[in-house]
């Protein structure tokens, strides 16, 4: 049996980001931008007013007041969509209506509220002039060309998930269709001699097929297309003809036919066809999972395709498919966030775990009071439908777990919040790592001002193996960890600590989200046994080995560059002890996010 990680990572290393298209824009709803979209246009493409009102000389109504008011003389009227005829020349106002441009002469809107035209209109007054009531500041109620979006400015970057208000910015600067990941074409396929489809009518002892559709249902809410292949039957042959037919598409998912039964030959198939990858998985429910690349299919013209191939009861199927098939999915999609949204919640029953698998518990969590609390849906049996039907989410148990008791912490997965909403974009994260001695310290030390000086915000992480000395003895942070607090929080007006008492210590991966996304870089010195990037300091007196190896690594930073030992024994970018420019130039190519010509940080 293998974990669900380790069985996430194979399946992910066999899809690959499926290649860009052009389509229209409002195909592309949850698809990932595969091109920079730049602007041709500024957006709004003239000065103009933000009001309905006067477009007037700022510096006419200096000194007005409602008791007495400036008087201008209406020279015209502008609506949007058209261009002004006349210029505003001193003591002359334009009538103008949100959007139209502002006439030559003019810099600011006073808007109908802070005129007399209302008295002036109900008295039947004179209408070729009007009565300012406010004095109008230069540019007020003006709003600036090119102030949304600049001509030839980076609109929307590679790699954006494209939501609703992306769309809608594409439409603005006038692209009616962008460059996109394609979609996943995904075969869907169930197994079973009990099967009937939903539109036969039921025989004894037979069930509807209901997989299939909670399947598909699944491949179009994460943005993949559906391509039902219907109902295989019990038999080599029947399995192989209709898995032919999926072979053409980039994933082939079954459900059914992988536990031990006498009848439970999809795993044959895979294992005459093509390769199986693995078939159980510690979790429950959901054990029997196959995974495999189907091949040959009966002398099959057609290419390979990875194969999932869930188990047949339905709740072990959705739940399968939302650890393995949903991350897959959203990786040929070009996405970058794989993981589904997770809470901590106060369990309200006790669940038990009695055979080291990680239990999925389905759930409904709700929120009272500031806090999360999950309560179990009933009966659990993975043949049980309606117990996901109710769920809104799958609390976690680990499989280290005895189980947990009714008030305990659970993390839950959100079943119905999607991956973009609920995963907070974290700040990137590079290692500076190295021998004891190496300088790593001294290497952070001058990055942090090079980077700080090219503008970026910058988090430094420190990895320390012995204890941290800061929770003073006296200090009431110390006496609330003497209290039994599991973490302190000491906020002032100049400086955030935050303590977090631990019996083990956490992964950079667990740390970078207490630091949130709001930097552009953190730079960790130490964590070299971490899967984060690592760039490592090397020092000539301490041996000419490195502590990690060169594929784990990014760059290496040493006082000996042109030792060949050093510069040929690795294809790594190399630097030397004082570039310290060059190793900023480095990290700022490949690793932090594009920021704009101010300075500022992209959303
Ligand atoms: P299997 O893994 O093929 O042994 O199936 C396990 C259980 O899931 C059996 O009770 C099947 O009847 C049921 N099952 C399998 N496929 C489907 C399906 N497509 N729709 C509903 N139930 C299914
Ligand atoms: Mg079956």
């Amino acid at each position: 049996m293998i974990s669900v990680e380790e069985a996430l990572e194979k399946i992910l290393s066999y899809v690959e980001v499926l290649e860009p298209e052009r389509r229209p824009i409002l195909d592309c709803l949850g698809q990932v931008l595969a091109e920079d979209v730049y602007s041709t246009i500024d957006i709004p493409p003239l000065d103009n007013s933000a009001m309905d009102g006067y477009a007037v000389r700022a510096e006419d109504t200096y000194g007005t007041r409602e008791s007495s008011p400036v008087y201008l003389a209406v020279v015209g009227e502008v609506a949007a969509g058209s261009l002004p005829t006349k210029e505003v020349e001193p003591g002359t106002a334009i009538r103008i209506m949100t959007g139209a441009p502002l006439p030559d002469g003019a810099d600011a809107v006073v808007q109908f509220e802070d005129t007399d035209e209302m008295t002036r209109k109900s008295s039947g007054g004179d209408l070729s002039q009007i009565g300012i009531l406010r004095q109008a500041k230069k540019r007020l109620n003006v709003r600036n060309r090119g102030e949304d979006i600049a001509r030839g400015s980076l609109v929307l970057e590679k790699g954006r998930v494209l939501r609703p208000q992306e769309i809608g910015v594409l439409a603005s600067v006038g692209r009616s269709t962008a460059l996109v990941i394609r979609r996943p074409i995904v075969a869907i396929l169930a197994t079973g001699d009990e099967l009937i489809a939903v539109d036969q009518p039921l025989a004894p002892g037979k069930i509807h097929d209901s997989n299939t559709y909670t399947i598909a249902a699944e491949v179009s809410r994460y943005g993949g297309i559906p391509r039902i292949l219907g109902i295989g039957r019990d038999s080599i042959q029947s399995l192989t003809e209709k898995i032919d037919e999926g072979l053409d598409a980039d994933m082939l998912i079954t459900s059914g036919g992988v536990s031990k039964g006498d009848y439970d030959i999809v795993k044959d198939v895979l294992a005459e066809h093509g390769e199986v990858g693995f078939w159980t998985v510690r979790m429950k429910p959901g054990k029997p999972l196959a995974f495999g690349i189907m091949k040959n299919v009966e002398g099959s013209r057609k290419r390979q395709v990875p194969h999932l191939g869930l188990p047949g009861n339905p709740v072990s199927s959705m739940i399968t498919f939302e650890q393995f098939a949903r991350p897959a999915i959203s990786k040929m999609m070009g996405k970058k966030t794989l993981t589904k949204p997770t809470i901590r919640a106060i369990i309200e029953a006790n669940i038990a775990n009695n055979d080291g698998r990680r239990v999925f518990a389905r759930v409904i969590v709700t929120r009272r009071d500031g806090q999360y609390y999950a309560s179990v849906t009933g009966p659990q049996g993975s043949g049980i439908l309606t117990s996901i039907a109710k769920a809104n989410g799958l609390a976690v148990i680990p499989e280290t777990s005895k189980g947990v008791k009714a008030g305990e912490m659970v993390k839950v997965q959100m079943l119905d919040w999607m991956e973009e909403q609920g995963e907070q974009e974290m700040s990137p994260i590079v290692a500076i790592v190295g021998k004891s001695q190496s300088g790593k310290t001294m290497l952070v030390e001058q990055l942090i001002p090079e980077l700080k000086k090219r503008g970026y915000r910058i988090a430094a992480l420190k990895h320390s193996h012995c204890g941290i000395e800061i929770d003073h003895p006296g200090k009431d942070s110390w006496k609330f960890t003497q209290a039994g607090s599991d973490a302190v929080c000491i906020s002032s007006p100049d400086k955030l600590a935050f303590i977090r008492n631990l019996n083990c210590e956490l992964k950079v991966e667990e740390i970078t989200p207490i630091l949130g996304s709001e930097f552009d870089l953190v730079l960790a010195e130490g964590f070299k046994k971490s899967k984060i990037r690592k760039i490592e300091v090397h020092r000539k007196e301490l041996g000419d080995n490195l502590i990690c190896s060169p594929e784990e690594l990014s760059a290496i930073v040493t006082d000996s560059p042109t030792d060949t030992l050093i510069a040929d024994g690795f294809k790594l970018p190399i630097f030397g002890w004082s570039d310290t420019a060059a190793i900023a130039d480095f990290i700022e190519k490949n690793f932090l996010r594009a920021i704009s010509g101010e300075g500022k940080c992209l959303p």
